[in-house]
């Protein structure tokens, strides 16, 4: 149901008005974990004097460590939904587990699939009979071609409203905390009908190649980009060397939307 094959036309998933996939570029920005409601707020003020409608922020967090901050969860979930109805934004939040779907859905607008669960079939099953759209990233060591079958699941219950992202995927090399597969990009976009996202955050966990990879995003034809923003990295629960404090968002937000114009 998701091949190019059998549906020739672009699709374009509406997330509470904002298009993604209709040719504009989308944005993703928020912090890793939603931690406050200050520091929540904080990055939905920059996000929203960009004209940026897409906010995210993971309350349930899937950490390598028992012992890492594992989220606020359902409190996480009101802080968001308390940030977009005062900012009129989207939120995109993760969810690890089918039981939590009905519970979370009150509170936000896209469920996220992390990279960990991309192949955990019963929650691919569980969004596809959710009413919202879902942003799908890949695996940590998926194949584009598992990862197409993981959006197969979603849609083949019904549920057409998806968001591919690629997020880097696991190679030897140590210099970034993942390889971004920037071909990935092409190929999805060639195989199936869905809009493509890249995560720069994941992708590198280097702050100074946030920039460089989204450019490098822009340029092979991703229909957007997602990158973590956190008022305080230094202090923040998770992720702190890869989130871009604000003022470096803002520098961020600006040579993007450069690099937009002359692309056009
Ligand atoms: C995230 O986006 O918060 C996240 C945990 O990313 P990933 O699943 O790609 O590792
Ligand atoms: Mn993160």
């Amino acid at each position: 149901l998701v091949s190019r094959k059998k549906k020739p036309e672009n699709t374009v998933v509406n997330l509470k008005g904002k298009e993604v996939g209709n040719g504009e570029l989308s944005y993703v920005f928020g912090p890793c974990a939603v931690e406050s409601y200050e520091q929540v707020a904080a990055v939905a003020q920059s996000v929203k004097e960009k004209g940026l409608k897409l906010l995210r922020g993971g309350a349930f967090k899937p950490r390598t460590s028992p012992y890492d901050f594992q989220g606020l969860g359902v409190e996480g979930l009101q802080i968001l939904k308390k940030v977009a109805d005062e900012y009129d934004l989207a939120v995109i939040s993760e969810i690890v587990n089918p039981a939590h779907i009905e519970e979370a859905i009150d509170y936000i607008d896209v469920i996220q699939i992390g990279a960990r669960n991309m192949q955990n079939f019963e929650l691919l099953k569980a969004a596809g009979d959710a009413k919202k759209p879902v942003l799908l990233k890949r695996g940590l060591s998926a194949t584009i071609s598992e990862f197409i079958n993981a959006a197969e699941y979603i849609m083949s219950r019904g549920n057409g409203d998806i968001i591919l992202c690629e997020r880097g995927i696991r190679t030897y090399e140590k210099a970034t905390r993942n390889t971004l597969d920037i071909s990935a990009v092409p190929i999805l976009k060639k195989e199936t009908h869905l809009p493509v996202m890249v995560d720069v955050t994941h992708s590198t966990g280097r702050r100074d190649l946030l920039l460089p990879t989204a450019k490098a995003a822009i340029a092979v034809g991703a229909d957007g980009v997602m990158a973590e923003v956190h008022p305080d990295p230094a202090v923040a629960l998770s992720d702190s060397a890869q989130q871009m404090d604000i003022p470096t968002f803002d520098q961020f937000y600006k040579e993007i939307k450069e690099v937009e114009g002359r692309l056009k």
